[in-house]
């Protein structure tokens, strides 16, 4: 084990869950900030569901230990994180506070890295990206502020003496990736299969902490987050371009080769 890696008799896992507008209900833009509203009810984004699991099961694996969830959300909202704590988490930091407002990627990284320094964990889980904002930006961000390792991309974790060792997925297949403890891990969608909350996990859920806290809590000054700490401007929106039709291959008999030719260029063959 390297020296100084946590035993890992215990893991604690703090696993990042963004709260987001349901995408069944597509959200709108408010035309004056050009971003997305959020005054209505959020739930758990689901590429955040499989970052849950994978913390459940590297818990359960050490045979003790704690997941608990950080996230940042307008209203106070908790619906999302309740889900994941139905799932099996054990409590939860949220950070809500209205001097928020127009915070950015790197914002969101400097809280959300702030909350996760509370509970010094063993290992950071977080999506590869959102599915509402998805810059893909917030997680390497959140390791670099607290100077840990950063895996992004994995496939597969594992955690053996003290050591993540992960598949980090790439274009061509994977690569073996290992580094010590403590560490921040993205998971891609399909590193493992969540799981259903059970009734019993639901209701349970409903008395577990969430622990409520205010920028001035985590000793961020507001002048660095919301509109005013941005080092971003969404300058224009514009309509994503609607879908092109498909290629048509007329079978002449060479069909399946142009299919394989096609499917190989996308790299699915
Ligand atoms: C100028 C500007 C103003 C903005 N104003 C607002 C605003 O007023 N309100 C607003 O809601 N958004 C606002 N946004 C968008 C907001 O900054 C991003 O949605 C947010 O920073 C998260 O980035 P992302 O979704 O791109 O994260 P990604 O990097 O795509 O997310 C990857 C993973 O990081 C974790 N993560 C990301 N965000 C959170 C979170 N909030 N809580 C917990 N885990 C998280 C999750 O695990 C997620 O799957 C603004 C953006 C800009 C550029």
């Amino acid at each position: 084990m390297p020296e100084g890696a946590p035993d890992l008799g215990t893991m604690n896992v703090v696993v990042c869950v963004k709260q987001i507008p349901d995408p069944a209900d597509p959200g709108a833009l408010d035309p004056t900030t050009k971003t997305l509203k959020r005054d209505g009810k959020l739930i758990l984004d689901e590429s955040d569901s499989y970052g849950v699991e994978m913390a459940l099961q590297l818990v359960a694996a050490a045979g003790g230990g704690e997941v608990s969830l950080v996230s940042m959300a307008p209203n106070n909202e908790v619906s999302g994180i309740r889900t994941a704590l139905a799932m099996g988490a054990a409590s939860a930091i949220l950070v809500s506070d209205p001097a928020l407002k127009g915070t950015d990627a790197l914002g969101t990284a400097k809280v959300l890295a702030a909350a996760i320094a509370r509970k010094s964990p063993d290992l950071v889980i977080a999506a590869t990206e959102s599915s509402d904002g998805y810059t893909g930006t917030v997680p390497a961000q959140i390791a670099e502020i607290l100077g840990l390792p950063s895996v992004t991309f994995a496939k597969s974790v594992a955690i053996e003496g003290g050591v993540a060792k992960v598949q980090r997925q790439t274009e061509a297949g994977y690569d073996e990736v290992e580094c010590p403890l403590p560490a921040l891990v993205s998971v891609t969608a399909g590193v493992v299969e969540p799981r259903y909350p059970s009734f019993k996990g639901i209701m349970a859920a409903k008395s577990k902490p969430v622990d409520m806290l205010t920028v001035a809590d985590l000793g961020i000054d507001a002048g660095r987050v919301g509109w005013a700490g941005g080092g971003q401007e969404i300058v224009d929106i514009v309509a994503a371009p609607a879908r092109q039709a498909g290629e048509k291959f007329e079978d002449d008999g060479t069909a399946h080769e142009r299919i394989i030719a096609f499917l190989e260029n996308l790299k699915i063959l």
